[in-house]
């Protein structure tokens, strides 16, 4: 529950608010406005000017603040990430999630993190006010942020251009969350990253390798024990190898 509410004007003076104790940034708020027992301060991200969609050289800048409706709608998404936005939720909650929080919020059913994470994106995390020399802030690849979730304000997400990317997925019906997904980018060099989602606590890496090689058995590797209540390892591991095949197929 949201028992304080701060709108800074800078991301100085959000940094500063968010050393406080028991204060998170708010994105688009569609999960931490939701009811909890516990009590938070919010710091609304909203004034800062972080909803920028920028063209930079071979990569699309995304500001924290902007919500996945504005980068679907954006010419630089990529046809496949915009499959995978998509399917991640509704119009409604597209126009007020932001990238940001989404990354935070998701899990390995998410379809968006695991389109991202395919296409080695990058967050620069802000950690506290800036110091002396001007610098406060880390770029994580997106596969080392999932595992830890490091605190900090995200804020910006970069991912590049210069990649194909394909996505498919298996779901109970075709707006639901996938049960698997696989996204497939591939780079002008050869270079070509596998990333698996619909199950988990975030999606997995299967294989950053220089060549195509080998694709399908490292998609059947990643899920040998992704059993939950959706579905068997089994499944998992049979649609997973059929569904990055068919990336390769189709990219
Ligand atoms: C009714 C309902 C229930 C939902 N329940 C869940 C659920 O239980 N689990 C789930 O995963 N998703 C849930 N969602 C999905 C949730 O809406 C999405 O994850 C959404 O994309 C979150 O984006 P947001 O911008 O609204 O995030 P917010 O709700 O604003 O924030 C989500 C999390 O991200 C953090 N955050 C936001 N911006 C930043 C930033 N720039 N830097 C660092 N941290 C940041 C927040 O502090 C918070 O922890 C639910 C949605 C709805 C409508």
């Amino acid at each position: 529950m949201i028992t304080t509410y701060h709108r800074p004007q800078t991301l100085d003076e959000a940094l500063n608010l968010l050393t406080q104790p028991n204060t998170v940034p708010l994105g688009g708020g569609t999960l931490l406005s939701q009811p909890t027992v516990d009590s938070v301060q919010a710091v609304d991200l909203q004034a800062l000017g972080l909803d920028f969609l920028t063209k930079k050289g071979n990569d699309l800048e995304i500001g924290a603040t902007a919500t996945l409706q504005s980068l679907l709608e954006n010419e630089a998404c990529p046809a496949a990430l915009k499959a995978a936005i998509k399917l991640e939720a509704p119009i409604n909650i597209r126009n007020s999630a932001t990238v940001a929080g989404t990354l935070v919020a998701s899990d390995g059913r998410s379809p968006f993190a695991t389109a991202l994470l395919a296409m080695d994106a990058k967050l620069t995390i802000d950690h506290g006010p800036k110091t002396v020399d001007g610098q406060s802030s880390i770029v994580y690849g997106l596969g080392d942020f999932l595992p830890l979730r490091p605190h900090g304000l995200i804020t910006a997400v970069t991912v590049p251009l210069n990649t194909k990317l394909a996505f498919e997925f298996v779901s109970r019906t075709p707006a639901d969350k996938p049960i698997v997904c696989a996204a497939l980018a591939q780079w002008n060099s050869g270079r070509t990253r596998l990333a698996l989602g619909g199950y988990g606590k975030s999606p997995m890496l299967a294989m950053d390798g220089t060549e195509a090689d080998g694709i399908e058995s490292a998609a059947r590797n990643a899920f040998h024990e992704a059993t939950d209540e959706w579905a068997s390892a089994a499944y998992r591991m049979d649609v997973a190898s059929t569904l990055a095949k068919r990336c390769l197929g189709t990219i």
